[in-house]
């Protein structure tokens, strides 16, 4: 579902154009306006949405989502730590979803940096960088203890 802009709550910040990892949110030589140039390359992650302050961009759903004519709204507010979607149908029906922006406290996740290095015997792992600690699973990921069948993959 790509995004697009309502002109007349843009106010033509940049932040849209700033994070868009497909770079096709641009501003308008002319108006001055923020507009997704290219739809079709939209990866529909909802940065923009979200990070708009003006609450100026838009999700066209797809008709398999809602039916055609209908709108969807993001709000990100950061002091409730919240993410609302509004969906309204073209019958004036209104559902609202709202998600917390994080389950775990702001800060609460190390950063790569304040991980120690792997040593060379963890380059011989199956496990991925400080699993299992990273996951919270104490004693170690569960490993297949079953025997394979010749001839079966
Ligand atoms: Fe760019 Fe993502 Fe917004 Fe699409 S949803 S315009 S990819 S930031
Ligand atoms: Fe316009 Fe919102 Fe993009 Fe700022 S973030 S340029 S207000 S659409």
């Amino acid at each position: 579902m790509p995004t697009f802009v309502y002109m007349t709550s843009c106010d033509g910040c940049g932040h849209c154009v700033d994070i868009c990892p497909s770079d096709i949110m641009h501003i308008d030589p002319v108006t001055r306006r923020a507009v997704n140039i290219e739809p079709n390359f939209c990866w529909e992650c909802y940065s923009c949405v979200k990070a708009c302050p003006q609450n100026a961009i838009d999700v066209r759903g797809y008709a398999d989502f809602a039916p055609m004519g209908h709108s969807v709204r993001c709000l990100r507010e950061e002091e409730k730590g919240t993410i609302s979607w509004k969906l309204k149908f073209r019958d004036g029906r209104v559902k609202d979803f709202v998600s917390p922006i994080r389950t775990t406290p702001w800060g609460s996740i190390k950063a790569v940096t304040e991980y120690s290095a792997p040593s060379d015997a963890a380059f011989d792992s199956q496990e991925l960088a400080h699993e299992p600690e990273y996951l919270k699973i104490e004693g170690g990921l569960p490993t297949y203890s079953g025997k394979f069948k010749e001839g079966v993959v």
